[in-house]
């Protein structure tokens, strides 16, 4: 089997709602494509090695959680950089977001050091945007797909003009409750507020991340092959119905 590595910074402090479930999502993906994912929990001081990496992931956590790693996370910026121009994919949830952009302002009014890999930066808003959502995105020219997840969230996310969200807001808050975007895209480097966890009822996302950790390893595109997903298709069904029911009221 081919082995493909992945950082998962500060798993410890960042994972609220489950987020831990999009690696096991990833794992059992890559498996099913001949794929072996070595899980790398990586702290503070962490070595990360240039080109060692095929994909990062960070996860949500409380602004607590957050302050207490941030400026750890905030010195690994050099590192996870140099990985990022290497071509390593990304995906970061939620407070894991936050913090890959410039700072997170938090509700105490603290500025958190941010990594600067994502064109963005956040401030805690008094109300949190919390429920179900759904996005429209178009990761890959004319191919448009749904993302399907839940926010709870006070920071609203502001992008850098000409930063690329990751979609556009079909119901629910989003970045900040009033642009109608969500999240953000870099490359292969992806930040969002959607929890749920993420991965196991959005399976063509993680199969397009799989295929951007797959390049970096191996310096092609892979043509990763459908896989039956029929529950997970229905895990999407019900997220965007309920997305559409109720999402982004306060
Ligand atoms: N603490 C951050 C906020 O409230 C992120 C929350 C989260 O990761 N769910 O906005």
């Amino acid at each position: 089997m081919e082995r493909l590595v992945v950082g998962h910074l500060f798993p410890d402090y960042l994972n609220i709602y489950a987020d831990r479930g999009n690696i096991a999502v990833l794992v059992r993906r890559a498996a099913w494509r001949g794929f072996q994912l070595d899980v790398q929990a990586l702290g503070a001081d962490a070595e990360i090695r240039p080109g060692e990496h095929d994909l990062f992931y960070v996860g949500g956590g409380q602004d607590r959680e957050q302050a207490l790693i941030a400026p750890a996370l905030a010195a690994l910026a050099p590192a996870l950089h140099e990985a990022f121009e290497g071509g390593a994919a990304v995906l970061a949830v939620c407070g894991g977001y936050q913090l890959l952009g410039r700072f997170y302002r938090d509700q105490s009014g603290e500025e958190q050091p941010g990594v600067g890999l994502l064109p963005l930066y956040t401030i805690a808003g008094e109300r949190r945007m919390i429920g179900d959502v759904l996005l429209e995105c178009e990761l890959e020219p004319r191919e448009r797909r749904t993302l399907a997840g839940f926010e709870n969230h006070a920071g609203r996310t502001i992008l850098d003009e000409g930063a690329e969200p990751l979609g556009r807001v079909v119901s629910g808050f989003g970045n900040d409750g009033e642009s109608g975007y969500e999240g953000c895209r870099a490359g292969r480097a992806i930040g969002t507020y959607l929890h749920g966890p993420l991965l196991p009822r959005n399976p063509w996302f993680a199969d397009w991340l799989l295929a951007q950790a797959i390049a970096h390893r191996t310096g092609t595109e892979p043509e990763l092959e459908p896989l039956e997903d029929a529950l997970e298709a229905r895990a999407h069904a019900v997220s965007a119905e309920r997305a559409r029911s109720r999402g982004g009221k306060f």
